[in-house]
């Protein structure tokens, strides 16, 4: 099949006055080869369900499109729409638009098969989403795989191994049951108009999760350890019910601080805490 002609993204962004809002977190990427590299991070998507938060003008929905996907796309800004739905017909039964916003949908309500999940993620809300879709009760989640851009800061501190300053609780909740990698960094000069920081993209995927740890759990330790990073675990987990009996129990140091405990011990923790030893 022949690929469609389609307009050049700076055309599609004159055309529809999309000028970019920076409540919205709106910067665009317009380089054709890049988001190609992007769209490529999960694999193959021929056939494959895709969900994307912010499609904007269309820049990676259109390689997410040309690489074979089903997208579904869930955009907040209306004056994207008319520019998303003329992308659609270039790619007959292949993009869904949504319009909306992204912290109040469900993709599984959206797509009835597994799907990944795809987004140069608007920097306001791009943890609260990455944090809710690593929460999934069903583990595996009906997502197969996450390839977000970040702010390199924030990429940075999801794949974060302990010992560091960036390691906390985002990289706990995205590393006990999934593999989190950046495969790419993008400089800040890709986007138009350019942000302040450098980006990244991170990939995620699902790794088979460890046995008898919720994800409530592990939300609520990591959030005490690391809510006081700098003062020792007997001070920081001392409200939380059952902690410190649960780091006896694992044979933990409870002088140590938070960014000291690997996920494996994060886990363990949980582990103890869920069978209510
Ligand atoms: N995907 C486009 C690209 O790569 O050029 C645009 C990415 S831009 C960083 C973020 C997009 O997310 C914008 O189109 C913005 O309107 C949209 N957005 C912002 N907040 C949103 C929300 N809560 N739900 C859905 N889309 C949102």
């Amino acid at each position: 099949m022949s690929e469609p002609e389609l307009p050049p993204l700076r055309d599609v962004i004159a055309r529809y006055g999309l000028s970019a809002s920076k409540a919205l977190g709106q910067n665009f990427l317009l380089d054709a080869q890049l988001l190609e590299r992007i769209a490529g991070i999960p694999g193959s998507l021929s056939e494959e369900h895709v969900f994307e938060v912010g499609p904007g003008p269309g820049g990676l929905t259109r390689a997410a499109l040309m690489a074979g996907a089903k997208v579904t796309a869930v955009e907040r800004d209306a004056r994207c729409l008319p520019a998303l739905i003329e992308l659609g017909k270039a790619f007959p039964d292949q993009l869904r638009v949504v319009e909306g916003d992204a912290m109040q949908i469900d993709p599984v309500q959206e797509i009835s098969a597994p799907f990944h999940i795809l987004s140069n993620l608007p920097y306001n809300v791009g943890t609260a989403l990455l944090v809710n879709w690593l929460s999934a009760d069903k583990w595996p989640p009906e997502w197969k795989s996450l390839t977000l851009m970040f702010q390199r800061e924030v990429a940075e501190r999801i794949i974060a191994q302990p010992g560091g300053k960036a390691y906390g609780r985002l990289a706990v909740l995205a590393q006990w049951r999934a593999k989190a990698t950046m495969p790419m960094k993008v400089h800040r000069s890709a986007f138009t108009p350019p942000p302040k920081v450098m980006s990244a993209v991170v990939h995620i995927i699902p790794n088979k999760a460890p046995e008898g740890v919720s994800p409530r759990t592990i939300g609520k330790l990591t959030a005490a350890a690391f809510g006081q990073r700098r003062k020792m675990l007997r001070q920081s987990l001392k409200a939380l019910s059952g902690a410190l009996d649960a780091l006896e129990t694992v044979g933990i140091d409870p002088t140590r601080r938070a960014e000291t405990i690997s996920v494996d011990e994060f886990v363990q923790v949980a582990q103890v805490l869920d069978a209510g030893l």
